[in-house]
C-alpha cells in the first residue's frame, strides 16, 4: 500500500493560556493550598513543563467539601431543576465556544491526537453537559420514583486518560441531580479541569457547587475518605478501586467505579474485512490505546487469520506517531514515563513468553514518551499481554474456530467492559452479544460513545452505570 505523505499541519498553541502556576479550585475560587505543596505537569511529547499545579492536603479538601456542603444545603440542592438546568446549559454553550481552546490544551497537557481531542473528546464533553442539562427538570419522569432527591456532595476522582471528558461523564450527572461537587483530576493531567474552573466563574455557577482540588494519590484518598462525602465515583485502576471499595465498606457512602477492561474484538469469517480492520484500529490505536474499553485481544476466526492480519499490517503501515498537535498524527505520545514503563515491561513479557512482536518502521520523536504501534500474533490466554490491561498501543491477537469457542475465550478475563463483534449476520451478533459478559458490546464498529447511552462494567471492571437515564441513578436517592 502506498504511503501518502503530508506536509505538517500543526494546530497553533497561541489560543491556549496556560499559567505558570495554578492553586485549588474552592467555593467559587481559586485558592492556595493551605497545607499541601504543588506538582509540575508536564507536556509529554516534548517533556516540557507546563504549570506548577497546587497539591491539596487534608485541610484544603476539607475547605472544599465543607464548601460543597454549604452550596447543597443552602443553594444548589433546594434549586428548581429548570433553574439547575440553565446553569448545566450556559455552562455546555461555554465549552462549545472554548473548543478549539479546551482541544489544545487536553492535546498539550495529555498527549492525544488534536484530531481526536477536537473531534471526539470536547465535543462529547459539551454534548453531556446538553443531555444532561435536558434531564435536571424531568427527574420525575427518569424512572425512579415520584420524586426522586439528590444524595448531596460527591467526591470524584478521575483518570488521565480522557481528563475533561471523564469529568463531564461525573459533574453532568451529579449537578443535573442537584448535588454538589469536589472533583480530583489525575495528577498528570490537571490542566483542563482547571480550565473547566474558570468556565465555571465565567457561567456564575453558585460557589461551592463545583470544587477542584489538584494532587496525587494521596489527594484522592483524602477526598474519597472524607466522612463529609456521601457518595463517591471513581474511574481508573482496579487496584485504586479496590482499596476504595475497602474504605468504603461499612460507611453509608454510595460507590461506584468503572475500573479496567480487556476486550474481546470479535471477527468472524463472514465480517466485512475492510471495515472490521478500521475497527481493529480504532479499537486499540485510539488515544494510544490508553482507552478503558479498548480491543486489546483481538479474536479472529482462523479460516480468516492470514488476511486480517495482512491487511492489518499494511493498515498500521500508515499510522502517523508523532506531534500530538499535528492534525495529521493518528497516534500521540504516552501519557507519562511511568505509564510508558508499564507498556515497556508488560510488551517485554509478552516476548519473554513466546508471543511473535511486530511494529511497522516508525521514527519515534527524541523527546517525549513514545511507543510505536505494536502486534503480537502466536499469543496464548495464559500470556501476561491476553490477561493484563496494557492501557497502550499494543494489540493481542488470538484465534478461535467456533461460535462457542469465541464467546468462551472473549469472557475467560477478570474484566468485563466491552466487546466488538464483527459478521454480516444479524442473528449472530444478537446471539453472541447476548452471551458476552460485557457492559458494553458495539456491532460491526467499535469505541462509539454517547451521552444517552450508558457505560460501565461487570467482574472487576466496576459496577454502576455512567451516561443516559441510568447515569442518573447514581446520583438520585429514591
Ligand atoms: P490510578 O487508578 O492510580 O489513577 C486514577 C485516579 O485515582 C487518579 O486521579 C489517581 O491520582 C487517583 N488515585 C490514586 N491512588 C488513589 C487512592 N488511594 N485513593 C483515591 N484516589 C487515588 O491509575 P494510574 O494512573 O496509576 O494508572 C495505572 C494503571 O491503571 C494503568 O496502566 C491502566 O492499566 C489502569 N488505568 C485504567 C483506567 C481506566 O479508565 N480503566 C484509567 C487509568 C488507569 P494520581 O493521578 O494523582 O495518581
Amino acid at each position: 500500500m502506498p504511503r501518502f505523505e503530508y506536509a505538517p499541519a500543526p494546530e497553533s498553541r497561541s489560543i491556549v493560556d496556560i499559567r505558570s502556576s495554578y492553586g485549588l479550585f474552592i467555593n467559587g475560587s481559586f485558592v492556595d493550598p493551605a497545607d499541601g505543596g504543588s506538582r509540575k505537569t508536564v507536556n509529554p511529547a516534548t517533556e516540557e513543563v507546563l504549570a506548577e499545579v497546587a497539591e491539596a492536603g487534608e485541610s484544603d479538601v476539607d475547605s472544599a467539601v465543607r464548601a460543597a456542603r454549604r452550596a447543597y444545603d443552602e443553594v444548589w440542592g433546594p434549586m428548581r431543576g429548570a433553574d439547575r438546568a440553565k446553569y448545566l446549559y450556559r455552562l455546555a454553550r461555554l465549552i462549545q465556544e472554548r473548543a478549539r481552546e479546551l482541544a489544545v490544551l487536553e492535546s498539550i497537557d495529555n498527549g492525544k491526537p488534536i484530531r481526536e481531542s477536537r473531534d471526539v473528546d470536547i465535543p462529547l464533553v459539551a454534548a453531556h453537559f446538553f443531555y444532561y442539562a435536558g434531564w435536571a427538570d424531568k427527574l420525575r419522569h427518569a424512572g425512579f420514583g415520584p420524586d426522586p432527591r439528590p444524595i448531596g456532595v460527591a467526591g470524584q476522582v478521575i483518570p488521565w486518560n480522557f481528563p475533561l471528558l471523564m469529568l463531564a461523564w461525573k459533574i453532568a450527572p451529579a449537578l443535573a441531580g442537584g448535588n454538589t461537587v469536589v472533583l480530583k483530576p489525575a495528577e498528570t493531567t490537571p490542566l483542563t479541569a482547571l480550565a473547566f474552573a474558570e468556565v465555571c466563574q465565567q457561567a456564575d455557577l453558585p460557589p461551592g457547587v463545583v470544587n477542584i482540588v489538584t494532587g496525587g494519590g494521596e489527594t484522592g484518598r483524602l477526598l474519597v475518605e472524607h466522612p463529609g462525602i456521601d457518595k463517591v465515583a471513581f474511574t481508573g485502576s482496579t487496584e485504586v478501586g479496590r482499596a476504595i471499595a475497602k474504605s468504603v465498606a461499612g460507611t453509608t457512602k454510595r460507590l461506584t467505579l468503572e475500573l479496567g477492561g480487556k476486550a474481546a474484538n470479535i471477527i468472524f469469517d463472514d465480517a466485512p474485512v475492510d471495515q472490521a480492520v478500521e475497527g481493529i484500529v480504532n479499537g486499540i490505536f485510539f488515544n494510544q490505546g490508553h482507552v478503558c474499553c479498548a480491543g486489546s485481544r483481538l479474536l479472529v476466526q482462523e479460516s480468516i487469520v492470514d488476511d486480517v492480519l495482512a491487511r492489518l499490517r499494511d493498515r498500521m503501515a500508515q499510522l502517523r506517531v508523532g506531534d500530538p498537535l499535528d492534525k495529521n498524527t493518528d497516534v500521540g505520545a504516552i501519557n507519562s514515563a511511568a505509564q510508558l514503563e508499564r507498556i515497556r515491561e508488560l510488551s517485554a513479557a509478552g516476548e519473554a513468553e513466546g508471543a511473535d512482536r511486530w511494529s511497522p518502521p516508525c521514527v519515534l520523536p527524541d523527546r517525549g514518551y513514545w511507543f510505536a504501534p505494536t502486534l503480537f500474533t502466536g499469543v496464548s490466554q495464559a500470556h501476561r499481554i491476553a490477561r493484563e490491561e496494557i492501557f497502550g498501543p499494543v494489540l493481542s491477537v488470538l484465534t478461535f474456530r467456533t461460535p462457542a469457542e469465541a464467546i468462551e475465550k472473549a469472557n475467560n478475563t477478570p474484566y468485563g467492559l466491552s466487546a466488538g463483534v464483527w459478521t454480516e449476520k444479524g442473528s449472530r451478533i444478537l446471539d453472541v452479544a447476548a452471551k458476552l459478559r460485557a457492559g458494553v458490546v458495539w456491532a460491526n464498529t467499535f469505541n462509539k460513545f454517547d451521552p444517552t447511552s450508558p457505560f460501565g462494567g461487570y467482574k472487576e471492571s466496576g459496577y454502576g452505570r455512567e451516561g443516559g437515564r441510568h447515569g442518573l441513578e447514581a446520583y438520585l436517592a429514591h
